[in-house]
């Protein structure tokens, strides 16, 4: 193990990997460092994250939630309208940019709704890289249209059966393959997790959600939103939209975890909530552990959420209290998903449907002057026969 100096949040952060990782993350620092400012690569970026992304991503004002709520004004902040659908595809196209640079000849990716796995697919056939996939073995069954996706592009897809067969799980496998293939390979981390300089420069391509966002709610409110709610996974997407309205104190950052089937270890994926303070995957942050210290196996039924920890930032933003975490079940986040899809004509994530079932109790409570942004973080097509199962919605007609 070695550790490293940079890249804290607070007390949390850090790089705590393999001594056969520290080259490549050395490079990855020094080559971010040295293109993030550049001209040319800033112009790169911003036309593909515009002409082949679809950004800016739209606000879209929800008249029928906010009038069910009865409460404040719901607007949606719509990274499920980005190409390949969830806020993925702006981490995943700028990590393609720094390993191009670096001269790597192929991507690797973990994943678990497969949301990231299909933006780093995607990335890998538009530059001309291969492409392999890690995927809990429970997740390919959940998420099976997202493999075939990834098949079709071009991406090899390895089911993981060690664990859980959950994102944990296909996270250490895409570890152990860099370990080995570090010379012709970059593992593009997909959420604001993993060894330093990860965390930051997966906020720094996400951060886009915030900056537009900002400006977006001022244009068509006059205001700043009073409150905005996002889905923690690892927290890439929460990142991306607070990072906008960080230094905004009056604006309530609100981070919703996986509440999953209920409060005991192994039924949620809540590690802000029930999370230690300890090292995995390369960095210090909050994770459900046993009471032995090991790294509990955890549930959502949202794939995506289905994570023990939490990226180090969002760690310090909760005991800082700059940031509120909450948690939200399962059968919420289901009932939220449907009513998304029947009152806006939205079918959001599963993930997402987390944030929109914690904006429902906000709204009331926050009252009509108040306005609640969402992160949309995600479309829902990867759940639509998940769901269906679970709800027992007809699949027959
Ligand atoms: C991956 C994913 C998430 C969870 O990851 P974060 O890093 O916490 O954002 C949430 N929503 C969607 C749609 C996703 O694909």
């Amino acid at each position: 193990m070695s550790s490293h100096h940079s890249g804290y949040f607070g007390e949390f952060g850090g790089r705590f990997s393999p001594e056969v990782l520290i080259g490549a993350l050395d490079e990855l620092e020094r080559t971010y460092l040295s293109l993030k400012n550049k001209n040319r690569f800033k112009k790169e970026f911003k036309e593909l994250s515009r002409d082949y992304s679809g950004r800016p991503s739209r606000l879209t004002f929800a008249p029928r939630l906010t009038e069910a709520w009865k409460g404040a004004g719901i607007w949606l902040k719509r990274e499920d309208l980005n190409h390949t659908g969830s806020h993925k595809i702006n981490n995943a196209l700028g990590q393609a940019l720094i390993a191009r640079e670096m001269g790597k000849k192929r991507l690797i990716a973990e994943t678990g709704a497969g949301q990231h796995g299909v933006a780093t697919a995607t990335a890998a056939a538009r530059f001309g890289f291969a492409c392999t996939v890690y995927m809990g073995e429970e997740d390919v069954r959940r998420q099976k249209l997202n493999c075939i996706r990834m098949e079709m592009l071009g991406a090899e897809v390895r089911p993981v059966i060690s664990g859980s067969g959950t994102l944990k799980d296909a996270t250490n496998e895409a570890m152990r393959d860099w370990a080995r293939t570090v010379a012709d390979t970059h593992y593009v981390i997909g959420s604001v997790i993993g060894p330093h300089p990860f965390p930051t420069i997966v906020r720094d391509f996400q951060s886009v959600i915030g900056k537009e966002a900002r400006k977006q709610m001022k244009k068509k409110t006059g205001a700043l939103p009073d409150a905005v709610v996002a889905c923690v996974g690892g927290g890439s997407n929460a990142i991306g939209i607070f990072s906008g309205f960080l230094k905004d104190k009056k604006v309530r950052l609100i981070g919703v975890e996986a509440g999953g089937r209920g409060d005991m270890a192994g039924d949620n994926s809540a590690s802000i909530t029930f999370g230690q303070v300890g090292y995995f995957h390369g960095t210090r942050s909050l994770y459900i552990q046993t009471d032995q210290g090991q790294i509990q196996n955890v549930h959502s039924v949202s794939a995506g959420l289905d994570y023990p920890g939490v990226g180090p930032e969002h760690a310090h933003l909760a005991v800082s209290h700059r940031a509120e975490y909450f948690k939200i079940g399962d059968d919420a986040a289901l009932d939220s998903f449907l009513e998304a899809a029947r009152m806006e004509g939205i079918v959001p994530a599963l993930e997402t449907a987390h944030a929109f079932a914690f904006a429902k109790k906000l709204a009331p409570e926050m009252g009509k002057k108040a306005n609640i942004l969402i992160c949309l973080s995600g479309r829902g097509d990867k759940d639509v026969a998940e769901v269906a199962r679970l709800k027992g919605i007809r699949t027959d007609v």
